[in-house]
């Protein structure tokens, strides 16, 4: 049965995030630089409200967020940020493996501790939170380093639930979100999963982003998917045909 993603958000968060006596500490499970954006800093975070059938992250970290990972506080997670910065000499910094913006309190102490050290951190999120707390967005507004990037699971509801798993109202939540942080000032841009895809259900997509902003449809980025093998066996077991994909050491440069 399709799951609720706010109450799945909601839920996850009681697992990921917690207060601490050195500020609101969230499940991380790895530090590391990254090929993606030519070079970023990434800090994996354990959770997420969607459960993506196409989602790079295994299910041994997926499935089982109160297993896996350690509670970091926010100034510890940002030394160990900019000390890989610093040793890779990357400037760009993000949390991925999981939903960042969940455990608000943290994410926006971490900004905090970023702030004015010249570095850009750019929020990959699904944008559910983002949409089901009201001041979320207004929140990121002041951290003008912050670029969100909202990714989109599909082009249209149906598509949203198929790929996973959830109501299909999630959609409108992601595009929701979209509306949400271009109010605020915030800086983002969507990017949506084509790979299951046709193309009618493209453009339907780009009329309503323009609808909501014309500068997001322009701004829209294509995401294709990656073939690890535990994702093409996943996408196997819920029988999810796909008309375009990668291996993962032949991702096109323009999608690195
Ligand atoms: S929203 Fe992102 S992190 Fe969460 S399951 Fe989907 S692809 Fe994975």
């Amino acid at each position: 049965m399709a799951y609720d993603p706010v109450q799945r958000h909601q839920a996850m968060e009681k697992l990921v995030a917690r207060r601490g006596s050195a500020g609101e500490e969230r499940k991380y499970y790895r530090f590391r630089p990254a090929r993606w954006y030519g070079g970023i800093v990434t800090a994996d975070c354990v959770g997420c409200g969607l459960l993506c059938r196409f989602c790079w992250v295994r299910d041994s970290v997926m499935l089982h967020p109160a297993d896996i990972g350690d509670f970091y506080p926010p100034s510890q997670v940002a030394d160990k940020l900019v000390a890989i910065a610093e040793n890779c000499r990357f400037k760009q910094l993000r949390i991925s493996g999981g939903e960042p913006t969940i455990g608000k309190a943290h994410l926006l102490q971490l900004l905090d501790r970023l702030k004015g050290k010249g570095l850009s951190f750019i929020l990959e999120t699904n944008g559910i939170p983002i949409a089901y707390d009201r001041s979320y967005a207004k929140d990121l507004s002041p951290y003008g380093f912050v670029h969100v990037r909202v990714s989109l699971k599909g082009c249209t509801e149906k598509e949203f639930s198929a790929l996973t798993g959830a109501k299909p109202d999630g959609f409108g939540l992601q595009l929701e979100s979209l509306e949400k942080l271009t109010q605020a000032g915030v800086s983002c841009h969507p990017s949506v999963m084509v790979s299951f895809s046709t193309k009618k259900s493209l453009q339907a997509l780009m009329q309503r982003l323009k609808a909501i902003n014309s500068n997001l449809a322009e701004k829209l980025e294509v995401e294709e998917l990656i073939l690890y093998p535990h994702v093409a066996k996943r996408l196997q077991k819920y029988g999810l045909r796909y008309d375009s994909g990668h291996k993962p050491n032949k991702v096109p440069r323009e999608q690195i």
